[in-house]
């Protein structure tokens, strides 16, 4: 390719309102364009990487057989309804519809813009495959994804529209599931290897979601620009997302002696940020207790010391709930007498449950609301104003500092973008669609599901997060835009005729035939990122030989044609 042609050419100034390193890059350089908040048109450059980006997927798919299909971005309402109704509850969801009167005359139906394909592959895998010999199998496609995201960020790395591999398995068991299940792992740390950041991608687990009572695994990259906490656990590797990870706290030690319970009127103290100022106590003394209420109506208190928060899906585990959520302020009065901001673990009714978290054990001389408005308690001790608890519970998010409770070792605890996600549906979505097989014996079947998505715009804005330094990108060669890119300073019939031959060797090369300043070339260069660099110039061919630079090295070597085809092939 001739860089004088090339669409559109580099900018010069970094894009002002792009934070990460990748978005300023990729703009800069001229791989995607920003049309709006979440939303990017893939540029000539960046198309070709995320091209190879996408092979390299592709190739991992098939080799566990999964075949390509393209399912369409627009669906029927109707089968976003049968899944549990996911067409009310999934909270990133776009609509389409006629956007004028005119369109709507012709037709005035109203589509699911498609944020991921269960609820589509689901009816087409039911329409083709139904009996026990059909069995198992896996379909995927790469493919534009839509979803209402708060807040795009990072570029390409949460977009409103990006691109997605996404493959779903079909089995006749959940054995058999889970050995695809492990197989796809393979197949993912190979993607993950081949891309360049196999050593920083962690096989993660996350939550299993409404699917399974299991884990499902994320492939986090430590990344600064990352959205998750991930939590490992240093003597085995083992990593866990924030939203699952067991958390013990540092016990919060203090030296004084037990003091007597008091009563201190705090009106308008509420919150354990007003409670630290107004007390003048440390953080840990203070308790932070909510009201929740379960599905069937049921409250209980939750309590955490004040430097936490709770985590809500753990919550459902301990008390065996399917959802909780916060009661309203009529209902925590009329339980317990008191406003919110003033609830606490002592003076509680005796008919409500209070499950508290083990970061409360081990205090003395704590603070708690006395469940009575605009009052608070100070120097509360278990065993003299309140009884023990029989047992605490895990039910905080977790935060850095914390323990892994089985060892008691502190957690390593870094940043990371998620660029894959593997969940065992097992039966939600084939019951959903009423999706059986026919066994040998005649017997129809459920059929178990699994999903497993990469988001290959996500992983090509992580690669860029990764590999780079102050002056640009430095792509790893499986997936570089160009292998070499070919400078000429002022020779350009001695740089043609090598262009011409690289290229009738196949070889990926960028040539930048333009006239422009030898400063401004090498700094583009090294903003686009290709592997080698290779220089004609008069001096250069004093020696009869090009100059010749690897990105992510400092030397320049002197090699003639011939070493260099070599040292690239
Ligand atoms: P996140 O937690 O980051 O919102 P998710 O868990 O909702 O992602 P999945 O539904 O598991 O995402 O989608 C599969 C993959 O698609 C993710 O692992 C991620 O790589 C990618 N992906 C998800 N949302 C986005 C987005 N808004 N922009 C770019 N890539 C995305
Ligand atoms: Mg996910």
């Amino acid at each position: 390719m001739l860089q004088s042609k090339l669409f559109p050419g580099s900018l010069k100034e970094n894009p002002k309102d792009e934070k990460s390193v990748s978005a300023k890059y990729l703009i800069r350089a001229g791989f995607v364009d920003k049309v709006m908040a979440g939303v990017y048109t893939i540029l000539p450059l960046g198309w070709r990487v995320l091209d190879k980006i996408e092979d390299i997927i592709r190739e991992e798919m098939n080799a566990i057989d999964g075949q390509q299909v393209f399912m369409p971005a627009l669906s029927p309402q109707e089968n976003w309804r049968k899944t549990a109704d996911r067409l009310n509850k999934i909270d990133v969801l776009f609509e389409a519809r006629g956007a004028n009167d005119e369109s709507r005359r012709r037709n005035d139906a109203t589509y699911v813009l498609n944020c991921t394909h269960e609820d589509v592959v689901t009816p087409l895998a039911k329409k083709m495959r139904f009996s026990y010999k059909d069995f198992p199998f896996a379909l995927y496609q790469i493919q534009t994804k839509f979803r209402n995201e708060a807040r795009p960020k990072s570029g390409i790395l949460r977009g409103r529209e990006f691109r997605m591999k996404d493959l779903y398995s079909f089995h006749r068991s959940e054995a058999g599931l889970k050995k695809f299940y492990e197989k796809s792992k393979v197949a993912y740390t190979n993607v993950f290897n081949r891309l360049g950041i196999g050593e920083e991608t962690f096989i993660t687990l996350a939550s299993g979601g409404d699917f399974t009572k299991d884990f499902s695994h994320e492939f986090q990259t430590e990344c600064e620009a990352g959205e998750d906490l991930v939590f490992k656990v240093k003597s085995t590797g083992v990593c866990y997302n924030r939203e699952v990870t067991p958390s013990q706290a540092p016990e919060f030690k203090s030296e004084e002696e037990i003091k007597k319970m008091e009563l201190i009127e705090g009106k308008g103290i509420i919150g354990v940020k007003d409670l630290v100022d107004f007390l003048k106590i440390e953080i840990e003394r203070t308790t932070k207790t909510l009201v929740y209420k379960n599905e069937k109506g049921e409250f209980l208190l939750a309590a955490v010391r004040g430097d936490y928060e709770i985590n809500e899906e753990k919550l459902c585990k301990v008390v065996r709930a399917e959802r909780v959520e916060l009661a309203r302020a009529e209902e925590v009065k009329k339980l317990v007498g008191a406003e919110i901001g003033y609830i606490g673990i002592v003076n509680v009714p005796e008919k409500v449950k209070v499950i508290m978290d083990d970061s409360l054990k081990g205090r003395i001389n704590f603070e708690a609301g006395a469940n009575k408005t605009n009052y608070h308690v100070v120097n509360v001790n278990f065993g003299q104003d309140l009884e023990s608890p029989k047992e605490f519970f895990d039910i905080k998010i977790a935060k850095d500092g914390d323990l892994f409770p089985a060892t008691g070792e502190k957690y390593e605890v870094f940043k990371g973008a998620e660029v894959g996600n593997i969940f065992p549906l097992n039966t939600k979505f084939s019951e959903a669609f009423d999706y059986r097989f026919t066994d040998k014996d005649g017997s129809k079947k459920i059929v178990y599901m699994g999903s497993y998505g990469i988001g290959s715009t996500r992983a090509m804005g992580v690669i860029v997060e990764k590999l780079h330094d102050e002056r640009g990108i430095i792509w790893p060669e499986a997936i570089a835009p160009f292998k070499v890119h070919l400078i000429s300073i002022g020779k350009n019939e001695e740089a043609s005729k090598l262009y011409e031959k690289l290229q009738a060797e196949k070889i990926e090369i960028l040539f930048d035939d333009r006239d422009i300043s030898p400063g401004i070339k090498f700094a583009e260069a090294d903003l686009i990122g290709c592997p080698y660099r290779a220089v004609i110039s008069a001096k250069t061919l004093e020696k009869g030989k090009l100059e010749v630079k690897k990105r992510n090295e400092k030397e320049v070597e002197f090699l003639t044609e011939e070493e260099l085809l070599k040292r690239i092939k």
